[in-house]
């Protein structure tokens, strides 16, 4: 006796996109059949997806959920926990969201991890995981560290090359640690996801212009420019090519430069992945123009028109395999607070339109196909954060992630709709296909607009990278 079947929809699968009934017993997908071929009286419970579409549950693997920004004023903001975040990415399709654990100065990497549980267990309907960021200083044994908790299931490690803001200091790592964290991923299995600015760009733009008094939030695009992510992602790519074996992933490529850098690597062979963000997909610096044009931005900065062709060239052409949202979720008034090119607050809203908002951009306008589609939202951050094929893919033994999309839905975005807070960046854009339905692990989370999941129900995912992905192998 099967718990669910989900009949008659479209179904991607790994093999391509077939109709069939999908049956689930327990948390896993227990089997893919031709339509009707199982009978009904074989599930406690039938879902119709006739006409619809069914894919994996959506994955961000770039998201800061309870999450702390200084004010202008210096005071703290804490963005919406897992709780809230992960209710309204639960509503647009999203199942998994990968956050941040931070390895601050003289912790280890275990206390980083056990302090965010605190922030997570028993608070969020979404399972999670943590890129482990180095923060600071990194301390003396730390290689050994790192390489424990590699081996214990926490395999991605969050480097900055860049303290992003002139105020703040502590996240730039120098390249002499992140040679040996290089040493220690290689050789243990970790994968290295990186935020590459310049610094000494993006610093000396923040002195140029504070001089020139250029200091609006408009010109964001200057400081954090195509010149810095042209000569940090070489940097760092190159540094990676030096300790074989080092694969690394490429956080919110932004510019054309770094999707030229990622596309040499890749053509060496060498195990390196890129990510962008849905916005720098869509909204170009002139959209800072905007009323309320920070609500567009995220460090490093919205590009040209030009950088934004070379993103979707790059998603077409196995070098951005993913669209992440770096959701940073607050409302409106404090997205908006700060409004020079050093207050700005960074981070997104935007993991309930996700999957909605793509699928109009991939699918309905650029004509991916869905399998394209399911791929950049869902199934290569699965593959390359070690979740696959638990999560990101529609096959037998897969965990029960899964979303049914209408694609017969028409309208706007709208924040009201939403559950994520007072604005989204993707107000008015036209809606082509929303999710209906949404499974977590055999549990329906949300159906037809009725929530169903608690803060109970997410767990923590311990992961491992696959020997395909550090060898760079295909996706
Ligand atoms: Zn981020």
């Amino acid at each position: 006796m099967f718990d669910l079947i989900i009949s008659g929809g479209d179904v991607v699968t790994p093999r391509g996109v077939v109709r069939a009934d999908v049956a689930v017993s327990g948390e896993a997908i227990a089997a893919i059949a031709a339509v009707g071929a199982l009978p009904a009286d074989s599930a406690k419970r039938v879902i119709d997806a006739k006409g619809h579409i069914v894919m994996p549950g959506g994955i961000d693997p770039h998201v800061h959920m309870h999450h702390t920004w200084m004010k202008p004023d210096g005071t703290p903001l804490v963005t919406a926990g897992p709780d809230h975040v992960g209710r309204a990415a639960l509503y647009g399709g999203t199942t998994t969201l990968i956050d941040f654990c931070f390895w601050r100065d003289g912790g280890t990497a275990q206390q980083a991890i056990e302090s965010r549980d605190a922030d997570f267990v028993g608070k969020s309907p979404c399972d999670f995981a943590y890129h482990i960021m180095l923060h600071s200083e990194p301390p003396p044994q730390f290689s050994g560290q790192l390489a424990e908790a590699i081996q214990a299931g926490y395999p991605t490690l969050k480097i900055f090359t860049t303290n992003i803001l002139p105020t703040r200091q502590g996240r730039m790592i120098d390249f002499g640690d992140i040679w040996e964290a290089f040493q220690v991923l290689a050789k243990e299995g970790g994968l290295g996801v990186i935020h590459a600015e310049d610094n000494d760009i993006v610093m000396h733009m923040y002195a140029k212009l504070i001089r020139e008094n250029r200091v609006s939030f408009e010109n964001l695009a200057e400081v954090h420019n195509q010149l810095s992510e042209d000569l940090s992602f070489r940097r760092i790519l190159r540094l990676a090519e030096s300790v074989p074996g080092t694969a690394l992933y490429m956080m919110h490529v932004s510019a054309g430069t770094g999707v030229e850098a990622i596309a040499e690597a890749r053509r060496k062979g060498l195990p390196i992945y890129g990510e962008t963000l849905h916005q720098y997909l869509f909204y170009s610096q002139e959209d800072y123009k905007r009323p309320n044009g920070q609500i567009y931005h995220t460090y490093p900065s919205l590009k040209s028109q030009d950088d934004q062709r070379a993103l979707w060239h790059g998603t077409a052409n196995d070098v951005i395999h993913c669209v992440a949202t770096d959701e940073l979720c607050c409302s409106l008034k404090d997205k908006t607070i700060g409004n020079r090119i050093d207050d700005t607050t960074g981070g997104n809203s935007g993991v309930e339109p996700r999957l909605g908002v793509m699928y109009t951009e991939m699918v309905t306008r650029r004509g991916y196909s869905l399998s394209r589609y399911v791929d950049l939202v869902s199934t290569n951050a699965a593959k390359i954060m070690g979740l696959y094929p638990r999560k990101g893919a529609i096959a037998v033994g897969s965990d029960a992630d899964i979303v049914v999309l209408d694609p017969t839905r028409r309208g706007k975005v709208h924040a009201a709709d939403l559950h994520e807070t007072d604005y989204t960046p993707w107000e008015g854009h036209d809606i082509f296909a929303w999710p209906v339905v949404t499974i977590l692990r055999g549990k329906v989370m949300v159906e037809d607009g009725k929530y169903f999941a608690s803060p109970n129900d997410g767990r923590y995912l311990k992961r491992k990278i696959s020997s395909e992905v550090l060898n760079g192998a295909p996706l």
